[in-house]
């Protein structure tokens, strides 16, 4: 069985309503109109723009989302094969019942940015 993404654990919290772009929150039972997952999501974590933050979702979904919506911030940077990895340990971690964010520990380093532009600069001469 392939595990879930994040749009199918999205998804455990709302409805996708016939009527186009529409959708319902189960914890809220508040509609809401247009996006995506991704402001499902967000109605589920924060008041942001024109959606509502959800009042009635369990504290521990309201955290698991946040981190979610804070990790793919960082994630953004990193390539499709760590983002397909990180998407199936959040899943199984979620599946386990507690969800924890990515620890330091790969932060970049100054100096070795700094000798990798040197390096590039160095071979831009050549
Ligand atoms: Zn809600």
């Amino acid at each position: 069985m392939a595990p879930k993404s994040q749009a199918d654990l999205t998804w455990q919290h709302g409805v996708r309503l016939e009527k186009a772009n529409h959708w319902q929150c189960i914890h809220y039972n508040m509609i809401c109109r247009g996006g995506d997952v991704t402001r499902l999501k967000v109605h589920l974590v924060e008041t942001s723009g024109d959606v509502v933050k959800c009042t009635k979702a369990p504290p521990k979904v309201q955290q698991m989302f946040k981190n979610m919506l804070t990790n793919k911030k960082e994630q953004r940077l990193k390539n499709a094969t760590q983002q397909a990895e990180f998407d199936r340990r959040a899943t199984q971690e979620v599946g386990g019942g507690h969800y924890e964010a990515r620890g330091g520990g790969d932060e970049e380093d100054p100096e070795l940015e700094a000798d990798i532009r040197a390096s590039l600069e160095h071979a831009a001469f050549e």
